[in-house]
């Protein structure tokens, strides 16, 4: 069998006539236009002297065309490589020298800045616009649609993707054929997905949110999405009552609540909410399940492991928690120094195998070594526990983890105290150098409109909930948290914004 995931995605296609994607602009692909888009493209990158193995980077704009660049890649078995749009030239530069694409494919307005990079690597470089047009698609649309997909073995790679890289260097985190296929099988049977199912995508497709979980879930099952260019919340709305799933990072959910068209009537239709890529505030679950009686699906995945937990379809979906590991994952939650197992409900790093874990970071076999356990279990860098069903808590990134006076203090559990206080909208709790305790804990807290909870009110609110060496020095009031493209607050922003607030 060929393991190639084009070869899985569409190899026992029934129904060619079959949508697979519609557009805003009343575009209609089916499956089978699909498969002849990536035959076109697939031929171009072989004419571009694409070989197997090789890279094909790609900083586009979200399109059909640019969906279609994926699969076309992975079809001739050369390894694709999403870049995120917002990449500076300068950051470009690292990315492109350490990937050594042999094509570059980049908007039309990037293509003279890009020129340089391009040549120093080797690459050729094609254009390809937001509206779908360049010259990658101009040579297509003379190429011939057919094309035998290579075969590939299921450990060979099929991506690249950039991790988001908030400390150090960012690592090119390795994806196999059988890494992507695998993951995304075990999602549409876990999530139910049916040829019926219709998915509002309005995630970005560099990362893998929007590229795996969501277009490669809807591919494997027949289904058919709506691409929308980015998140509107009234479109996603007026979308819900001819559609079944939306799949969202959190900031998805707390803005589609601010809109009083989201209701009990205008949510009717849908089947499934689903949640990730950043914690989901418990309070935001509820309020979810309060106004349209649905009860967001949240789940916990990362670049380098595909999706690793998920609450059930059927079963609690637990505020707070990402769920049970998935079928044929295991997960593990150990000290993290010694590397030993923890007993249930006790706090370490979470550590994942399975099917759906990487092959290693391109050109980092150290890195890739100090990640993985002997026994093969890949250190996902988060805390969090697991509870005696199951239930994984994530308690966030081990790099965020505050010591104080030589205790650990894990932000979550002083944000989750501080989110539940009356007028506060949310919290993120850092540690910030301090001369006696070496880091101090420090809230950053947003309110909600006209609130007037002030500091001495949340220390005294979490007097009587919190041991004292958790208890945080200081807590600054803000009007957001800074957050990346998808949803993550970002941390390492606010440690350095306020890293002299202790200094003498
Ligand atoms: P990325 O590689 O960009 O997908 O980021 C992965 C990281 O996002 C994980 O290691 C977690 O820290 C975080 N993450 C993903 N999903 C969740 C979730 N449901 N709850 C909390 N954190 C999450």
């Amino acid at each position: 069998m060929n393991a190639n995931l084009f070869s899985r995605l569409f190899d026992g296609l029934a129904d060619p006539a079959k949508l697979a994607i519609e557009t805003e602009d009343g575009g209609r692909i089916s499956y089978g236009d699909l498969i002849a888009r990536a035959g076109r493209i697939a031929n171009v990158l072989l004419a571009r002297g694409v070989k197997i193995g090789d890279r094909v980077a790609a900083q586009t704009e979200k399109s059909v065309e640019a969906l279609v660049l994926y699969l076309a890649t992975v079809r001739m078995g050369a390894v694709y490589l999403p870049l995120n749009t917002a990449y500076t030239l300068n950051e470009l530069d690292y990315f492109l020298t350490d990937a050594e694409p042999s094509l570059l494919v980049c908007d039309p307005a990037r293509r003279d800045g890009l020129a340089a990079i391009a040549a120093k690597v080797g690459a050729t470089v094609e254009t390809l616009g937001a509206d779908g047009q360049g010259s990658l698609t101009d040579a297509a649309a003379t190429a011939s649609p057919g094309f035998e997909t290579v075969a590939r073995a299921g450990d060979d790679l099929a991506a690249i993707l950039y991790t988001s890289g908030t400390t150090g260097r960012s690592k090119g985190a390795m994806l196999s054929h059988d890494n992507l296929a695998s993951n995304s099988l075990t999602l549409v049977k876990h999530w139910r997905f049916t040829d019926q199912d219709v998915l509002i995508h309005a995630l970005p497709i560099y990362h893998t949110h929007g590229l795996f979980v969501a277009s490669n879930v809807t591919l494997f099952a027949r289904a058919s999405m709506i691409f929308l260019p980015k998140f509107d919340a009234e479109r996603i709305i007026a979308l819900m009552s001819r559609a079944t799933v939306l799949m969202g990072v959190p900031t998805f959910y707390t803005r589609l609540l601010q809109s009083p068209l989201l209701t009990r009537q205008t949510t009717g239709p849908m089947r499934l909410f689903i949640s990730g890529s950043a914690p989901l505030l418990a309070d935001t679950h509820r309020e979810w399940a309060a106004r349209t009686g649905h009860a967001v699906l949240e789940r916990y995945g990362m670049t380098e492991t595909n999706m690793n937990t998920s609450n059930p379809y059927d079963g609690v979906r637990l505020p707070g928690s990402v769920g049970p590991a998935l079928p044929g994952v295991d997960a593990r939650v150990v000290d993290a120094e010694r590397g030993v197992e923890l007993p249930r409900g006790e706090i370490g790093m979470i550590e994942v195998k399975g099917p759906n874990v990487f092959k290693g970071y391109w050109r980092m076999p150290e890195k890739t070594n100090a990640e993985f356990r002997h026994d093969g279990y890949f250190i996902t860098g988060d805390l969090g526990k697991i509870d005696d069903n199951g239930y994984v808590y994530i308690l966030g990134r081990g790099k965020d983890l505050v010591i104080t006076g030589g205790f650990n203090v894990y932000p979550k559990e002083v944000e989750s105290e501080i989110d539940a206080l009356p007028g506060v909208v949310e919290s993120a709790v850092i540690g910030v150098p301090h001369a006696d305790l070496g880091e101090g804990v420090t809230a950053v807290v947003v309110r909600d409109k006209g609130a007037s909870v002030d500091e001495a009110g949340v220390l005294n609110a979490l007097q009587c909930q919190l041991a004292k060496f958790k208890m945080p020095k200081r807590v600054i009031f803000v009007d957001d948290l800074p957050r990346n493209t998808m949803g993550k607050v970002q941390k390492n922003l606010l440690r350095e914004t306020y890293a002299g607030l202790y200094a003498k």
